[in-house]
Order: structure tokens, then sequence, then C-alpha cells
């Protein structure tokens, strides 16, 4: 079929009437001052996420809607606004008795459970910092962000504790409580978590936050050194409120579904706190991704909607167009994806298969929430992330040899994208790393790291990322973190890891090692050592392919050029090579 560039929209597209049609309007009339309206704040200028998500409602009379359903395995259980305003009190009281400190950091690592957005919004609500852990992390990004983050409690499973937690305890001596959710019996040094909940009050006075409070904190990956923690604060609930209205259209009776874990910061910023302002109901499936079972949640939920991410619609593309064919969604209006560069295929499949585009918008760690976005008011170009949202400006910038940044006009031209700083949900700071956090702005813009272009219309394209990070199933993935793991294994000299561009996740994450002296390349130590990182830093994380080279190829400062690896493995041209460390001709795979 011939495909337009386009896809138009008209008022006759929506079942219900979207909450914008005028992109030029919106802006002009938008400020922060009047987003902030759309919240209550508490008195004398204080703001607080999990009052304005949580007891704002039951205040407001809403008390017996549902927030969420939480989709176990086997069971259904649904939790209304009060109950949840309840819990969180419950948790918040137990934190107050366990003496834990205002601006103290409360660690979550579990699936998607109940327990996960209690102690999320409980901790919130009690004025501690919350941050949430991908479970799927092994020991080792697990330590390493505890220890950066200084966790006080951590939240998690008995058996997330004995699998990944157990081992690395004696590694963070400041973690003074472990609580168990799910826990069979007394575990040594930690607590039972339904006891503690069960022993707590279900009032509690919501802590008197600041605005500047922190309120999260998402670790991320940079191409070098250890993860950064972005700080958010709790004035971030305006861009999450203003977003949820502008970018994924949500209106109060909504059922509304992000398949995002909250362990990354779509399924915290999305999958919790977004949904909750808007007082919508919030679907929450408790397992891994399964074609059949996902069209089946979109029927049976009745999902008005639904935000995910383009692997994710790549791995329902590839399950075939006769699935969806066995269910009907009539209520499913607006489908939204981030994270990876959505494909126009995927773009049009939505429109072609589903019988509604997928609108692809564009943010990160840093953002705290979306700033470019395809939505309803404007026409959709398949391939392009979008525009600005209200309140956010967006440009593309060069550095000139002076290293000076300068405002690329010219539409279409290649360059960096960056952000006007401003908007409430940017993150104020890398956790003690004020030199690099200081390092993402040049004067009044925040550089993002992301190459783009912007069209004559305005619309955003992605190109790639400035650096080596990856992006592997919408997850970013430090290769540092991963070389450093391959590195402990006795065998491995020197490791140099790339995203090797793959057709389903987007990346996959591929390392290059060579071997001390003594040691020799064969496939059983290629599978030692896949299995040696995956025990190590998680199945999220760990390299999925390992060649051996003789040596890797260095900058003469002595950094592995992971960009020439990369040429090297796609047979791309090498570009400059000017700094490269001795004679490396001899490069070759030995895999
Ligand atoms: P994270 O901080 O883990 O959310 O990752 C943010 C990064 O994901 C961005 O800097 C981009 O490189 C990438 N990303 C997010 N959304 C998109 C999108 N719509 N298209 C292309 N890349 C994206």
């Amino acid at each position: 079929m011939e495909r337009a560039s386009v896809i138009r929209k008209t008022a006759s597209d929506f079942g219900v009437a979207p909450n914008w049609v005028d992109y030029a309007e919106a802006r002009r009339e938008f400020s922060w001052e009047k987003a902030r309206s759309g919240l209550a704040g508490l008195p004398g200028g204080g703001i607080n996420m999990a009052y304005e998500a949580v007891d704002r409602h039951v205040a407001g009379g809403a008390g017996d809607c549902v927030a969420f359903r939480f989709l176990g395995t086997d069971a259904e259980r649904t939790m209304t606004y009060g109950e949840l305003a309840r819990q969180t009190n419950r948790f918040a009281n137990l934190l107050g008795a366990l003496g834990v400190g205002k601006g103290e950091r409360v660690f979550i690592l579990a699936g998607r459970i109940p327990e996960l957005y209690i102690a999320v919004l409980g901790s919130l609500k009690y004025g501690a910092v919350a941050c949430p852990l991908f479970s799927a992390f092994g020991p080792e990004p697990i330590a390493t962000r505890m220890t950066l983050g200084d966790a006080r409690v951590l939240v998690t499973t008995e058996s997330l504790y004995r699998r990944k937690v157990e081992k690395i305890r004696e590694r963070l001596p400041g973690l003074r409580h472990v609580l168990l959710a799910q826990a069979s019996g007394d575990i040594p040094g930690t607590a039972d978590l339904q006891r503690l909940m069960e022993q707590a009050g279900d009032t509690a006075n919501v802590a008197p936050t600041q605005p500047e409070d922190m309120a999260l904190l998402h670790f991320t990956s940079g191409t070098t050194g250890a993860p950064k923690g972005a700080v958010h604060v709790h004035e971030a609930a305006v861009t999450h409120w203003a977003t949820g209205r502008f970018a994924l259209d949500l209106h109060p009776d909504d059922i509304f579904w992000c398949t995002a874990d909250p362990g990354w910061v779509t399924g915290t910023s999305y999958g919790i706190i977004a949904p909750l302002l808007h007082g919508v109901t919030s679907v929450v499936d408790e397992a891994d991704f399964d074609a059949e079972r996902w069209y089946r949640i979109l029927q049976e939920q009745t999902v008005a909607v639904w935000y995910t991410a383009p692997t994710a619609i790549r791995m329902l593309m590839k399950a075939g167009d006769d699935i969806p064919r066995k269910y009907v969604f009539p209520q499913l209006r607006f489908i939204a994806s981030v994270g990876e560069p959505l494909n126009p295929e995927a773009v049009w499949w939505g429109q072609e298969v589903l019988g509604l585009p997928i609108h692809d918008n564009w943010w990160q760690t840093e953002t705290g929430g979306i700033m470019i976005a395809n939505t309803p008011a404007f026409d959709i170009k398949p391939g392009s992330m979008g525009r600005p949202l209200p309140g956010i400006d967006a440009c593309i910038v060069e550095r000139d040899a002076q290293g000076r940044v300068r405002i690329i006009d010219t539409p279409d031209t290649q360059g960096e994208l960056a952000l006007k700083r401003g908007w409430p949900s940017m993150f104020r700071g890398y956790l003690n790393n004020e030199e690099r956090y200081r390092k993402s702005f040049a004067g009044e813009l925040y550089l993002t790291g992301d190459l783009a272009k912007r069209d004559a219309d305005g619309y955003f394209w992605f190109v790639g990322r400035a650096d080596d990070v990856i992006k592997s199933a919408g997850h970013l993935i430090g290769p540092f973190e991963v070389e450093s793991a391959l590195m402990e294994h006795p065998a491995v000299a020197e490791a140099g890891v790339i995203g090797k561009p793959d057709e389903t996740v987007g990346e996959m994450v591929k390392a290059f090692v060579s071997l001390k002296s003594g040691f020799e390349a064969s496939d059983a130590l290629r599978m030692e050592l896949l299995g040696h990182a995956r025990k190590r830093l998680g199945a999220a994380v760990a390299p999925k392919e390992i060649d051996f080279l003789p040596s890797l190829p260095r900058t003469r400062s002595g950094k592995i050029m992971r960009r020439l690896l990369k040429a090297r493995e796609l047979g791309l041209p090498e570009g400059d090579t000017s700094t490269l460390e001795g004679d490396t001709s001899t490069l070759e795979g030995q895999s």
C-alpha cells in the first residue's frame, strides 16, 4: 500500500474530545505557573508528590475510584485511591517508627507488585527519597547504585534478597533496614514488611516538602565511570501533570496502561505519578511480555490510553497480525511509545493493525518527563519524535572550534539536541557529582547527549547518541559497567563493550575481550564469561555476545576506542584513527 508521509488528525479520529487541538495556541497560552494550578499544593507554598497523586483525590471525594488494577500471574487485585492513601500512610508511619530521616534514601527492588507502588508513594509522603531499582539487575549494578545513593532502607522480596542482595549486604554498611515483602519467615538482618505495615497506623501527616526538596533518585548510565544518580524534586509533579494532559491525553475516567517497569524512569513518572495525578485507573501487569496476554489485557481491561516502547511493539509485530485479530479493543483511543527510535513501519503497523497510529515521544531520565511528542493536537510524521510540548523549548546546537555552543537555525541540519532549562521536572543534579552536572549545560541550555535534526515544521528527528551508551530493549546500559564486570574475571585483560544493532531490541550488548597470558580463547571460556557477566550484572545488562581479540584498540591516552570496535563489527568506515595507540591493523575477530 502506498503510504503518505503524514498521518493527518481530524476531530472525528477521537471518540473523546482530546485535551487540546491547537498546537500554536496551547504553546502561547501555556505557563508553568498556570500548570501548577492543576495541583493543590500544601499550605505555605509546599508541594508533595504523593499528596498530589493520592490524598488530593481522596480529599476531593474520589476515594472509592480505582487507582490500580494489579494483574498478578493468576489473580487480579484492585486498589482504590482511598486504600492507597491508607497503605501509603502506613508505610510513611513505619519509616518514622524505624527512625528514618527526612531526605534519606529508600531503595525498592521488586517486580511490579503492590508493595513497590506503596513504598514509592509512602516514602514521598514521609519526605524520604524513593529510588526504584530494576529487579532484573544483578548484584553488581544493585550494589553500585545503593552505595552511590547511600541507601538507608531497602524494600524487596525474600526471593530477590536471597538471590541478589544477601551476598552484597556487607558492602552496604549504611543500609540499616531491609524490609521483605512475600517473606516466608524470619530472615536474619531483615524485617517482615507485612508485619510492620500491620503494626503502623493508617493515618499520617504529609511531610511539608518544598518544591525543591529531593523526591526521586533515578540512576542513568554514561559512557565512562559509575552510573549517575539524577536528582528529581517534588515540583516535578507539575511536569508529570502537564505532560499527562498534553502528551498522553489523559482524561479522569481513563483506564491507562504504562508497560514500563518502575525500575526505569518511564515506569515511575508515567507508571506511577502522572496517571495518579490525573485520577485515572492504571493497569499494572506483573508478568513479563507475552503477545497474546497483552492483547487480552487491552481487551479485558478496556484500556483507553496505552504507553509502551518500540521493542515491545516490534515484538508484537513479530508475533504476527493474526493474534490482534482475535481481540477487540474499541475503548483504546491513544497509543504512545518512548525510549528508542520508533520506525515509521511501526507507526503504520499501529494504524493498519490496531486501528490507531503510535505516537512516538522523546525524553530521558534527566528531563524527568516527556519533552517532545507526537500528540492528539497535530499530524504525525512517522519516524519523527514529534514537536516540543507547551512549556518546552528545544533546539539543535553545535560546538564551534572554541567549544562554544551555537544554535543551528537551518532546518534538517544534524546537531546535538538541547532544551532551554526551567521546566519543573528537570533534574537538579547528579548526586555528589556537581562537575558532571555543570558540564551538561551551556548557559541556559541543557545538552541532552542525543543527536537530532529539526525540520522546517518544527518536528524533531532522532539521529543517534552522541556518546557510547547502549539502548537495549529501551534500557540505557553503560558500557563501562559491563566492561568492569568482565574485567573481574581472572582470564580477562581488557574489555570493550558496544551496542550492536538488533532488529528487535534496538541494540544488543556485545563485548570484545583480550585475555591475560596463560589463557586461550575457546567456546568454553566464552560460555564461562557470558555466565560470569550474567551472574554479576543480571540478564538485562549482561552481554549476549563475546568475541576474543588479541588486543583492544586504545587511544594514546589509554581509552578503549569503542567507536572503532563498533565500526569494525559493522564493516563501517573507521573514521579518524589519528589518536589510535600503536598499530592494530592485525585486529581480527577470533570468534
Ligand atoms: P533513559 O534516560 O534511560 O530514559 O534514556 C534516554 C535516551 O533514550 C535518550 O537520550 C535517547 O537516546 C533515547 N530515547 C528516548 N526516547 C526516544 C525516542 N522517542 N526516539 C529515539 N531515542 C529515544
